[in-house]
């Protein structure tokens, strides 16, 4: 009980200074836990982008328009995901060019809608894919549309083996582990049928939910599935029927990425889902307003040029 008679002693003696300090060394402490807050991350923190060419993974969000499409270059492997809609091709094959990527070890189509699925059959023609993973449908929830039909063409054109993912499965390219965790029940509703992939690269990993929506984020977290991740590409274009607050608090990312169209239909992103991430400090950056948004890493941070001035 010393302090507080300390405390009693200071106050009669009208020694407010000492209070005063008190409070500056509270602030202090506060400042410090913020600073950590933000730059603390399951492998580091978000530093500055200084030379593209310098960092052995550059993770790019396409500006594909209202759409997805994903391209990974991570040392010698590379993973594409998605592709936007058909008329996106162009931006996909053009980011590919920039890095150097004829052989895709892996292309991943998260779900069969046309704002992810559309560019795939031209996207597989400028490029040598050596595994394609999708999700496999029953008889009752079949894709019959014309964009799917084209892909699955394109994927026997190409010759190229097919892997029917489920979430629980694991999968290396390189020195990426690619862990899946959804779809992990069969539905009508596609974008609850994505492919979510946590994508581990050293000590930084990146969560790619696809379209998922808050019932598969919830399902995820129910199977006890590890979702930490530094860099969130958000559910179903930063709609607020994705990103629950507990799913994103689980993640705890550093940076959110936003793949959207300007001006597009559905007012994606919403504003939920800017505002949670701005509550839990997460950094948003968006095909929409950025551009193509690369992310880099060496393995033990991650850096985004975004962050200059
Ligand atoms: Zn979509």
């Amino acid at each position: 009980m010393a302090i507080p008679m300390k405390l009693k002693q200071f106050l009669k003696e009208k020694k407010y200074y000492l209070l005063i300090v008190l409070a500056v060394v509270l602030l202090a402490a506060l400042v410090t836990y913020i600073g950590v807050r933000l730059d603390r991350g399951p492998g580091g923190s978000i530093l500055p982008f200084d030379t593209a060419s310098q960092y052995p993974m550059d993770v790019a969000f396409v500006n594909v328009g209202q759409g997805d499409g994903i391209v990974i270059r991570c040392e010698d492997a590379a993973i594409v995901i998605d592709g936007g809609e058909q008329t996106a091709a162009a931006a996909m094959k053009e980011c590919l060019k920039n890095e150097n990527i004829t052989d895709v070890d892996c292309y991943i189509a998260t779900h069969p809608h046309s704002d992810h699925i559309g560019a795939i059959p031209a996207v597989m023609k400028a490029v040598n894919v050596k595994t394609f993973m999708m999700t496999e449908f029953s008889e009752l929830n079949m894709p019959t549309t014309r964009n799917f039909e084209q892909m699955v063409d394109a994927v026997e054109d190409e010759g190229c083996e097919v892997l029917f993912v489920r979430g629980g499965e694991e999968y290396t390219f390189g020195k990426m582990k690619l862990q899946i965790l959804a779809p992990l029940e069969e539905t009508n509703n596609y974008n609850n049928m994505s492919i979510v992939v946590r994508l581990v690269y050293g000590e930084i990993s990146f969560l790619l939910t696809g379209d998922a929506e808050k019932d598969v984020e919830a399902q995820i977290l129910a199977g006890g599935a590890d979702v930490d991740a530094d860099v969130i590409k958000l559910g179903h274009h930063g709609s607020s029927n994705a990103s629950s607050r507990p799913f994103i608090e689980a993640v705890s990312p550093l940076i959110a990425v936003i793949s959207c169209g300007a001006d597009n239909d559905y007012g994606h992103p919403h504003k939920e889902t800017l505002e949670l991430m701005k509550e839990l400090s997460v950094r948003v950056l968006r095909t929409d307003t950025d551009g193509t948004v690369h992310v880099y890493s060496d393995g033990k941070n991650v850096f985004t040029k975004e962050l200059v001035g």
